[in-house]
């Protein structure tokens, strides 16, 4: 597959939907060119909206996490989450109750903006899980992954509440040579264990697509055909995008290195309609 440069993709598209690790930001910070990238999407006049498999931060704590790596602009109401998406679901679903979680503390407030009472499964005891209405998968950090995951094993177990995985990613790069387990491979575990299927939100699932779509529209009418949908994961943003009806760039600064690129996807089937080598911009 031949490689496209950005600056062609940036004439070429009017919004862009862009994801965050990998694409804006990687272990090592900003992604070189990425501040002059969203910077001549402004100067164009253009459009984007960061679409993130991220319930760790909710949109405030995401646009200061911009600001410190030097993304002045970048304002909250440019994030889309999975956590947000968890968080439209407790608030239209769940109306009574306690709603415990596996995460931190800062992830938690997507429980807590929805209107219910948020508590740690680490701080939760065991005779208060009649308590609990849900349960919901935030963030791979803030909890003992001995002791808590167990709790969680022995309180679905019993109680037949509503899970959510509000972030599906199963795994993430730490360094250049190390990945992490993310949330979605522990609820992977559980499922598998409990032999049930948890609500799942983020991308590959199109709500966070559709979501991305009504604001841009709500700003000035976008046919999908405008829309160019950037990430660096096959499985999550371009898959995502193929299903959503947009056109998908591959780019090569995250999950999916260039030697790789090629074998995965061919295997998977998986086709981004151009591969990149960043989405930064010199
Ligand atoms: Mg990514």
């Amino acid at each position: 597959m031949e490689k496209t440069s950005f600056e062609t993709l940036l004439d070429r598209y009017n919004v862009f939907f862009l994801d965050s690790y990998g694409v804006i930001k990687n272990h090592g910070g900003l992604i070189e060119g990425m501040d002059r990238t969203i910077q001549r999407i402004i100067d164009l006049g253009k459009r984007y909206v960061v679409l993130t498999n991220d319930a760790s931060r909710n949109q405030e704590q995401l646009a200061e996490s911009y600001h410190k790596l030097g993304l002045y602009n970048v304002k909250p109401e440019d994030f889309v989450s999975s956590g947000m998406m968890a968080k439209n679901f407790l608030q239209a679903k769940i109306k009574q109750g306690i709603v415990t979680y596996l995460g931190t503390d800062n992830a938690s407030l997507y429980i807590s903006e929805a209107g219910r009472e948020a508590v740690s499964i680490s701080k939760l005891q065991p005779e208060n899980y009649h308590e609990v209405s849900a349960m919901v998968f935030l963030d791979d950090e803030g909890f003992d992954w001995n002791i808590d995951i167990n709790k969680t094993l022995n309180l679905l177990r019993f109680h037949n509440i509503p899970v959510i995985v509000a972030n599906t990613d199963m795994i993430y790069p730490k360094s250049n040579r190390e990945i992490n387990m993310a949330a979605g491979s522990v609820s992977r575990l559980l499922e598998n264990i409990l032999g049930r299927s948890f609500i799942k939100f983020g991308k590959p699932d199109s709500q966070m697509f559709m979501y991305g779509f009504d604001i841009v529209n709500k700003y000035q009418i976008t046919a999908k055909s405008d829309i160019l949908m950037v990430g660096d994961t096959l499985h999550t943003d371009i898959l995502g995008g193929n299903k959503f009806g947009l056109a998908t760039a591959l780019a090569l600064t995250g999950n999916t290195s260039e030697t790789e690129a090629a074998f995965l996807i061919r295997s998977s089937n998986i086709i981004p309609d151009y591969l990149c080598d960043s989405a930064g911009i010199g």
